[in-house]
């Protein structure tokens, strides 16, 4: 290659959920002094079906991210290749760079690379505790409660701490922030900002493989920090005042609510996550947002995200294959297209095709649960998530499914399955009453399958959930339903229906 700087002898490799001038590596480093890499794998590419949105915002990210660093003076690399290990070796044959830095990656195969290739790791910034700190936290305790850790979180970082205490005298508002959906003012939610699509979005939109599915980018996801921060700017200002209450409702006329849309952009390092606590500590302390709001969002990014980080490196690659409920059905087809009249089904299911999102009740209550009701193999539905939606990627994607969702993990995470029949879901959203199917009835035709699944689940594992104080009164009604024997008979039907893409 010609024409590049000869007197910069140090590359900084880039990956593309590292997009921060001010993270790691690229935190020190001055045109001039550093070059920048930036590769696209076409493996990486080819590795999952993604959601086209998805990919699209990947790319172009990394892409405007290039374009803002040669506005600063850098010489940036943007080397398409097969692989990232292809990529650096074409660097460093083309550059001859005496080293390579880069930003330890967040998931375990980035990371062995990194180190099998030769490049010098700085420790990762991306998470305001880093993953040595956490398993300091977590070495020679009986548990690893979620709840522990955000108090030792908040204690380290300070946020919503007056003094030692926590501010208001409670760690936690979650029972304020439980309510089902409002009755009336379902439009009191602002949508989110939008951006048009551009020629350099055309073009990624250009490039991305066949294998991709869902519907086109319509400018709702940002792709640069410029537009990250205006949608920080949207929920800090207008959803985070109202933020708490409604967090787990789900409304199928609104697929937002006032949730904050912000987990794509701090997870590809468009935005940090400090900044974010920042300023949603400041709408709390500047009297713009409530303590129950503010607490319930902070929880969000120092509690729940940190410690699904956290367990992710601590429990290590093998984690992955962890099926403790020996789950093995395949993905039901109605994941991949097929229609369904369940409502609350097909509603997050159209949200996921047109915006490659579900929030995190949807995620849970509705799509996971049914998975984990119906026995479907947890790790392929782990990899669905993450290639489809906006904000996946594999450290968070193997926690969040494998043992909060699917309880695959046998009770590591989360102390109970997270199983429900219709009557949750009634209650958490407007879904049931516009549905084929009567949550009320687990028998028949017009049973929900979630009640009938879910009675069927705990009758099926009541061995392993009999002994488990958080359930067992559960696993006792089931056992004791007169019905049972009917239940368990329509539960085979309805998977076969779930199996042949026809319920
Ligand atoms: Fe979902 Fe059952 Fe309610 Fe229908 S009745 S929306 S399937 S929970």
């Amino acid at each position: 290659m010609v024409g590049h700087d000869r007197g910069v002898t140090t590359t900084v490799w880039v990956f593309g959920d590292q997009l921060n001038r001010n993270m790691g590596a690229l935190t020190l480093a001055e045109p001039g002094q550093q070059r920048v890499l930036l590769i696209y794998s076409s493996a990486k590419m080819a590795s999952k079906q993604w959601h086209r949105q998805r990919a699209h915002l990947f790319v172009t990210a990394m892409r405007r991210f290039a374009i803002e660093l040669r506005n600063e003076g850098f010489e940036v690399d943007e080397r398409d290749a097969p692989s990232f290990r292809e990529g650096l070796l074409a660097h460093r044959n083309d550059f001859a760079p005496d080293a390579v830095v880069a930003m330890e990656s967040a998931n375990f195969a980035g990371n062995q690379l990194l180190i099998d290739l030769g490049v010098d790791l700085v420790r990762s910034d991306q998470f305001l505790c880093h993953r040595a700190d956490f398993a300091a936290f977590a070495a020679g305790r009986k548990g690893l409660k979620m709840e522990d850790f955000y108090r030792w979180q908040r204690h380290r970082l300070g946020y919503l701490m007056d003094g030692d205490q926590p501010t208001q005298g409670r760690w936690n508002f979650d029972e304020e922030n439980r309510q089902p959906p409002p009755k009336t003012g379902l439009d009191r939610w602002a949508p989110p900002p939008r951006d048009e699509l551009d020629d350099l979005d055309r073009a990624v939109l250009a490039s991305l493989p066949d294998s991709c599915w869902g519907a086109d980018p319509d400018g709702t996801w940002a792709t640069s920090r410029a537009g990250a921060l205006r949608r920080l700017d949207h929920f800090i200002t207008r959803l985070l005042p109202i933020f708490g209450p409604h967090e787990d409702a789900m409304v199928s006329t609104n697929w937002h609510l006032a949730h904050s849309l912000l987990s794509p952009y701090i997870n590809l390092g468009l935005l940090l996550p400090g900044e974010v606590c920042d300023a949603a500590e400041a709408a709390y302390r500047s009297g713009r947002a409530p303590i129950a709001s503010v607490e319930g969002f902070i929880r969000q990014i120092i509690g729940w995200r940190e410690y699904v980080h956290g367990v992710y490196w601590l429990w290590g690659p093998e984690y992955r294959h962890a099926n403790a409920l020996h789950a093995t059905r395949a993905l039901p087809p109605v994941f991949t297209g097929a229609p369904t009249n369940m409502r609350c089904v097909s509603t997050a299911l159209a949200t996921l095709h047109d915006r490659a999102y579900m929030h995190h009740i949807q995620r849970l209550m509705v799509i996971g649960n049914l998975s984990m009701l119906a026995g479907v193999d947890p790790w392929l539905l782990t990899e669905w998530m993450w290639a489809g939606f906006i904000d996946g990627a594999e450290w968070v994607m193997l926690p969040n499914v494998i043992g909060m969702s699917q309880h695959a993990d046998g009770g590591k995470m989360a102390t109970k399955p997270y199983a429900a029949g219709g009557a949750y879901i009634d209650k958490m959203s407007d879904s049931c009453k516009g549905c084929r199917y009567d949550r009320k009835q687990r028998v028949g035709p017009d049973a929900c399958p979630f009640t009938t699944l879910y009675w069927d689940f705990l009758a099926r594992h009541a061995d392993q959930f009999g002994r488990n104080p958080r359930i067992v009164q559960q696993v006792r009604a089931a056992q004791k339903l007169s019905d049972l024997p009917a239940v368990r008979e329509r539960a085979s039907e309805v998977l076969g229906l779930l199996d042949r893409g026809e319920l």
